[in-house]
């Protein structure tokens, strides 16, 4: 056997044994007709993305969920890639090429479409790498792209199909355009963010008598170049001797009307409001009624159009300025009032949204909507936490149409086109492929649509495009609908709704069964991490400091289904702690392990009568933590089942059972236990520290791998079962009370600060006759682990003179102290502790009352605080006890 280094190394540990896995292709998955799928699609990752901790998060949880699966027998497929993300890539190329002085322009499409790719070569499998050192076992081989051939085909397939349908359709509408971007964005894509604004009180005068004039308020004034009317409700007394009369636009000096309309809102400002229909949704909807002219004064890049007059090539914000000035000179700025607004923002660039006039593709979603609600309202789809649902559904039911073209370059090109010899609305082609001649009027002269399409147009087909969609291959057959899909809550209405209407759609069935969404990794104060606020923690870093097993631990052990997470980088101190305790026992063990033992079968003792309590213990509760883990890993309770691992290895299986074995370590039935319990656990970690559970198991079974010449994995082997007739829990119970009672002689000696090496004297009475048997029993436990030269048990329930007392449960305990101590200075001690603690435990106290701690502390914070508060006043009890024995 080689050497065991004393120190665990995850560097050289987690990139040998990844490199093995990938060579030995472990994590490849093909269609096994006698085996049961699961699979799942990873949210794919933009290419231009770095790995965060959102990122790290979410795919830890991937591959916990499939490395059990593929344990547990079923033919478990992680389908990996990346998404082209159209605006950010764009984005990131443009800038690097302005470090060259040159725009996109410059270069011209095509050109500019090669530079993307040739990035992409260089920079877009970044993530991919990194996701390698997460220790993500996606089966690698089928890694797509949104911009692959085929998955291309899917798009256009998907166009064509819904066009055919009458479910896309152009059209001229108020969009949200993002000057900067030059590009409209969809709802999703244009968060609305609250800003401090103004309300501008502005004078039309009136033609007839230029003296008169009507008030307007807007937040926007820019915009009045471009109004068209003044509307008034027509229930308004104020006005209504002027509806139908003619305004005089100032500064332009265009006639404008007076209407009435009923959606003007009495209260608003002055209620009579300006109409400007190219440049605000609810205006232009008053437009279309009233068929009021639409003026737009703006340029896509938000500088004023030859419309604006003499503020033409101006930026929209300094034209406010410059038109507020001026119709102040006029004497035509009656008042500015602030004003809270809102506005949306773009997601890319937070630029602010302007409401823009242009002509752009849709698609109609109610009749996509109706089988995605019924699917999930069936349960033919779950949300876990349950609460999505309801959000899910809301958002459906008030679903809008969805604008999917982008005026950028990367991305799928719409399968439109147009003939240049037909007459314009009438000269369409929507095309699978290019045509060679307008199907109309034959003529050849035919160019294709300038836009791209939204990036979530590819990924929304992502369940299955990926496996080659429209052909239907076996692949798509046997994995499709996946498993479950694992994601953050900001993309429900982005990808997750989408991707189950576009399945119901196109394969007639739902794409996913479950849905879990997990929480926003945060900061230990609970803010969002961002590059601006400097909080953010570089999970790569981390990786490289303490492990990726550390890495994934740590964050699976706190995150709480459907909370968020509150992290720090002391958080990861828990894994990389957990990851030393399992190498130093490990260790421990693999150094006592005479090897012609562990081939032994574990029937051959099992007899249960013929197992000492301890084993008998050990090995109900590794049954009993394994049925547990079962149950929270199927229910995605991730953190309880990393909890429960982490208790039972530290707490029970190191802290008590290898010290209860340690003395008869060389016996046969220890070794079998030993060593069957940590072979077992090491695979039950597996899916949450791949890399040290597959070092150890490696080590531990060295000989029995080099027999069968063969080199094997902790990821090929079997999920252990629960063996039932194992757990007991009556035994788990006693074993659990003797452990109690342990750590209460060791309380009563460590309170007189009686040294380690001196053995000491106890007593005890257990109420109950059943205690007694299980006293005799398990007494050599006892006395060995509490350090004790003798074990009494009495028959009565009088205290013994000269003796310090505690209670567990029924069971009354005596630690005589007389010859050891003097009791005045010890007293004294124990007064001093009293004094020291009662301070401590006040200021806890005072903490945990002060509402804003309670209010602003992460709640397992608050927990612990709590928790420590109650373990300093139990110890406070047990001191005061033993001072009034002690005398
Ligand atoms: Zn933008
Ligand atoms: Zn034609």
């Amino acid at each position: 056997m080689n050497e065991i280094p004393t120190r665990y190394n995850p560097k050289e540990t987690e990139d040998k044994w990844y490199k093995f896995w990938e060579e030995k292709n472990y994590f490849s998955a093909k269609p096994g007709p006698s085996k049961k799928p699961f699979c799942i699609v990873i949210p794919p990752p933009n290419v231009t993305g770095i790995l965060h901790m959102g990122h790290a998060l979410n795919n830890t949880i991937q591959d916990v969920l499939i490395r059990y699966h593929r344990m547990k027998g079923e033919e478990a497929l992680w389908m990996p890639g990346t998404d082209h993300a159209g605006i950010a890539t764009q984005n990131v190329v443009e800038k690097a090429i302005a470090k060259d002085g040159l725009k996109r322009q410059d270069l011209g499409r095509e050109k500019f479409i090669e530079r993307v790719w040739q990035w992409k070569e260089q920079y877009g499998s970044t993530i991919i790498r990194q996701l390698k050192k997460l220790g993500a076992s996606c089966d690698w081989a089928r890694e797509r792209f949104t911009m692959d051939e085929e998955y291309s085909k899917a798009v256009v397939e998907v166009f064509v199909r819904l066009y055919e349908k009458g479910l896309i359709y152009q059209g001229n509408y108020i969009i949200n355009w993002c000057p900067r971007c030059q590009t409209a964005l969809s709802d999703e894509e244009a968060p609305h963010r609250d800003l401090k604004g103004n309300l501008y009180y502005l004078r039309y005068p009136l033609k007839e008598n230029l003296d008169e004039y009507i008030v307007v308020a807007t937040t926007r004034p820019e915009t009045m170049l471009g109004d068209t009317a003044v509307a008034v409700n027509p229930k308004d007394r104020r006005y209504k001797k002027l509806i139908g009369k003619i305004l005089i636009l100032p500064l332009v000096n265009r006639e404008i009307k007076v209407i009435a309309d009923s959606m003007v809102d009495l209260k608003f400002g002055t209620g009579a409001v300006k109409v400007t229909p190219a440049h605000d949704p609810n205006d232009y909807a008053l437009g279309k009624k009233h068929g009021l002219e639409f003026v737009n004064v703006m340029r896509p890049d938000g500088r004023m159009n030859e419309f604006a007059g003499d503020y033409k090539d101006m930026d929209r914000f300094e034209a406010r300025e410059v038109i507020l000035e001026d119709l102040k000179e006029k004497g035509l700025l009656e008042k500015v009032e602030p004003h809270a607004l809102s506005a949306g923002h773009c997601y890319r660039c937070h630029t602010i949204i302007e409401p823009y006039l242009s002509k752009q593709w849709f698609v109609k979603m109610k009749p996509l909507a109706k089988p995605a609600i019924e699917a999930v309202k069936k349960s033919k789809i779950k949300f876990y936490p349950k609460r999505w649902t309801k959000v899910y559904l809301n958002w459906m039911e008030n679903i809008q149409d969805w604008c999917i073209s982008r005026q950028i370059w990367w991305g799928h090109r719409l399968p439109v086109y147009y003939c240049k010899n037909c007459q314009e609305g009438k000269n369409i082609i929507v095309s699978r492929t290019r045509p060679e001649k307008c199907p109309k009027c034959g003529s050849a002269d035919i160019y294709q649509d300038e836009d791209v399409l939204d990036t979530w147009f590819s990924s929304w087909l992502w369940p299955f495009a990926t496996f080659y969609w429209p052909e239907l291959k076996d692949d798509l057959k046997y994995f499709y609908p996946t498993s479950v899909l694992v994601t953050a809550p900001e993309i429900i209405f982005f990808w997750v709704a989408r991707m189950i209407m576009a399945g119901m759609e196109f394969m007639c069935d739902i794409p996913f069964k479950d849905v879990y969404i997990h929480g926003t990794v945060r900061d230990i104060e609970g803010k969002k991490m961002s590059k601006s606020l400097g909080n953010i923690i570089d999970p790569l870093e981390i990786i490289n400091e303490y492990g990726a097993d550390a890495l994934r631990f740590s964050l699976i052990a706190i995150t709480a289904q459907g909370q968020d997470v509150y992290l720090s980088r002391e958080r990861f101190e828990q894994g990389r702690n957990f990851a030393n305790k399992i190498w130093n026992a490990s260790r421990f063990i693999l150094m006592n392990l005479d090897r012609q033992n562990i081939k032994t079968d574990l029937c051959e003792f099992f007899k249960k009568e013929d197992l000492f309590i301890t084993n008998r213990w050990i090995l109900s509760r590794f049954y009993s933590l394994l049925k547990e883990v079962n149950k929270d890993l199927d229910n995605y309770k991730f953190n309880e089942a990393a909890n429960a691992l982490y208790a039972f290895f530290w707490h029970e299986f190191c802290d008590w059972y290898l010290e209860l074995i340690k003395s008869d370590i060389k016996n046969k039935q220890n070794q079998v236990v030993m060593y069957k319990i940590l072979e077992k656990f090491l695979r039950v970690l597996h899916p949450y520290m791949p890399f040290i559970t597959e070092e150890i198991w490696q080590r531990l079974n060295e000989s029995t791998s080099k027999r069968d010449n063969e080199s094997t994995s902790i990821i090929t082997q079997p999920w252990p079962h629960v063996q039932e007739q194992i757990i007991d829990k009556k035994v788990e119970k006693e074993a659990q009370f003797i452990f109690e009672v342990i750590t209460e002689i060791r309380n009563l000696r460590s309170g007189i600060e009686i040294k380690p090496e001196q053995k000491v004297k106890v007593s005890m009475y257990p109420h109950a006759k059943t205690k007694q048997k299980m006293f005799k029993e398990n007494s050599g436990f006892i006395i060995n682990l509490a350090r004790l030269e003798e074990l009494n048990l009495l028959s009565s329930s009088k205290r013994p003179p000269a003796t310090i007392s505690a209670v567990v449960g029924d069971v009354d305990i005596y630690l005589h102290f007389s010859g050891l101590l003097d009791i005045a200075s010890e007293q004294r001690k124990i007064k001093e502790k009293i004094t020291n603690l009662e301070r401590i435990i006040k200021s806890k106290e005072e903490r945990l009352k002060n509402p804003e701690f309670v209010k602003k502390a992460p709640q397992d914070v608050v927990e612990k605080e709590k928790e420590s508060k109650e373990g300093l006043t139990d110890e406070l009890k047990r001191l005061e006890r033993m001072l009034g024995e002690l005398h």
